[in-house]
């Protein structure tokens, strides 16, 4: 059994002082049916926690960490820019580096803003698009996530018309009425909302790949059509590649699929592993932005010079070599050996993947899993019983069925293997 004492004790203290003991709600662990760990220090693809047990990393805190923990050169490029004060409310030449590296690897983002989480990125992405249409409405995804800004904490309502209700209390309803919610992967679902509401709608946002309900693929007429349908009603599209960007190819993932949409929101990769968010597009949109035009959006600590040095440091390394080929190798490794080990076991779960992401949805049978509702349909508490077991075998999954598993740089094919040997055994014990 693993060994928790220590976390056990922190966590008791931390319920104490912080709402759940945590200071975001997946960290608890409760779908998982256990409490958190207690990180104390990461290197390479390994975390180890303060009752000094060590696990192999897939969740890489929650996509950033592309480069894997503690990389030495973004260290290294940390240290120094602390060396030289920590912020000084002014711009600072991290800020051009990193804006330069972001607009020369994604040609749609003309210029940049800044700023410090993803949920601030979408929530300035979307003021930007209202104010350029001079229209309320959006439209989102069910399933998809942007952030805990009031708009985006919507689930469909009861309405003929997808009306959104808050999914969150102290969400105002005349806030939530604004989003639309259509279905991921289904363009008739947002044909329907245009054709009754067209001409009000100021934005499409969505995740170009769906990273947050589990990895779902988008089909490709799918983003396609958005960018179509959107052109068709003078409405923005955007892109929340705040996981994607970077991710599966040194740029964000439009340019893995050729298309370009108005708006692009970035976060995680690009602060390497600081607290980073950015928003980006067409020159005629963020011109709207204050103080060039009226659309009021500031930031204390945007465009921190740590975290720009981070984010650069971590945007070099990625152009330095072909780290993306040897991410989809060890990609492709990694869920072909588990497929094979949940066959052998009798097990035909589905295995999601895309380049170094996936996610394996604990379901009754291999099926095509392409939306919310089939997302909907895995078994979470089996994937919490497996979870436990392969903790206890020192791998570290995201404690969710619901998120994304990701492989770094620092996964070494010896990694995997290892890993794979653990799934093996954890099954075993799961059917003792
Ligand atoms: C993580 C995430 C966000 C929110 O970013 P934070 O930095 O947690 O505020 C927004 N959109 C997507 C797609 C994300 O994955």
């Amino acid at each position: 059994m693993l060994k928790m004492d220590k976390s056990q004790q922190l966590f008791a203290t931390a319920c104490g002082l912080m709402p759940g003991g945590v200071n975001s709600p997946v960290r608890a662990f409760k779908s998982v049916g256990m409490d958190p760990l207690f990180i104390e220090k990461a290197a390479g693809c390994r975390i180890y926690d303060v009752d000094h047990n060590e696990y192999i990393d897939y969740v890489g805190s929650w996509g950033p960490l592309i480069l894997g923990h503690s990389h030495p050169e973004v260290i290294e490029a940390i240290i120094k820019a602390a060396e030289k004060g920590t912020s000084y409310g002014t711009p600072c030449p991290g800020e051009v580096e990193l804006a330069s590296l972001i607009t020369e690897a994604i040609p749609s983002v003309e210029k940049i803003r800044m700023v410090n989480s993803g949920t601030e990125a979408t929530m300035s992405a979307i003021r930007v698009a209202r104010a350029y249409t001079g229209r309320d409405k959006i439209v989102k995804f069910a399933g998809c996530y942007h952030g805990h800004g009031d708009s985006f904490l919507v689930q469909a309502g009861s309405g003929m018309l997808t009306l959104g209700a808050p999914s969150s209390p102290g969400v105002p309803a005349s806030i939530a009425q604004h989003t639309l919610v259509a279905e991921y992967n289904d363009l008739a679902s947002v044909e329907k909302i245009f054709t009754e509401e067209g001409r009000n709608i100021a934005a499409v946002i969505v995740e170009p790949v769906a990273a947050n309900m589990g990895l779902v693929l988008p089909h490709r007429e799918f983003l396609a059509g958005l960018r179509k349908i959107t052109e068709l009603y003078g409405s923005v599209l955007i892109f929340d590649e705040v996981i994607t960007g970077f991710r599966t190819c040194y740029g964000g993932f439009q340019n893995y699929v050729g298309i370009t949409p108005d708006l692009t929101t970035l976060g995680k990769i690009i602060g390497g592993g600081l607290p980073v968010g950015a928003y980006g597009g067409k020159k005629e949109l963020m011109d709207l932005v204050s103080p060039v035009g009226d659309v009021y959006q500031a930031g204390t600590l945007s465009g921190n010079p740590l975290a720009m040095a981070a984010g650069a440091a971590t945007l070099k390394i990625l152009q330095s070599k072909d780290w993306y080929e040897r991410l989809e190798v060890a990609g492709y490794f990694m869920v072909t050996r588990l497929k094979k080990v949940f066959e052998d076991a009798d097990r035909f779960y589905t295995i999601n993947r895309l380049g170094s992401m996936f996610t394996i949805f604990f379901n009754e049978q291999d099926e095509t899993i392409e939306d919310y509702q089939a997302v909907k349909r895995s078994n979470a508490e089996e994937y919490g019983r497996f979870y436990r077991q392969l903790l206890a075998e020192g791998i570290y999954l995201p404690p969710s069925q619901f998120e994304v598993c990701f492989i770094s740089c620092a996964h070494e094919l010896q990694d995997i293997e290892l890993t794979v040997n653990a799934f093996m055994r954890a099954l075993e014990k799961l059917d003792a």
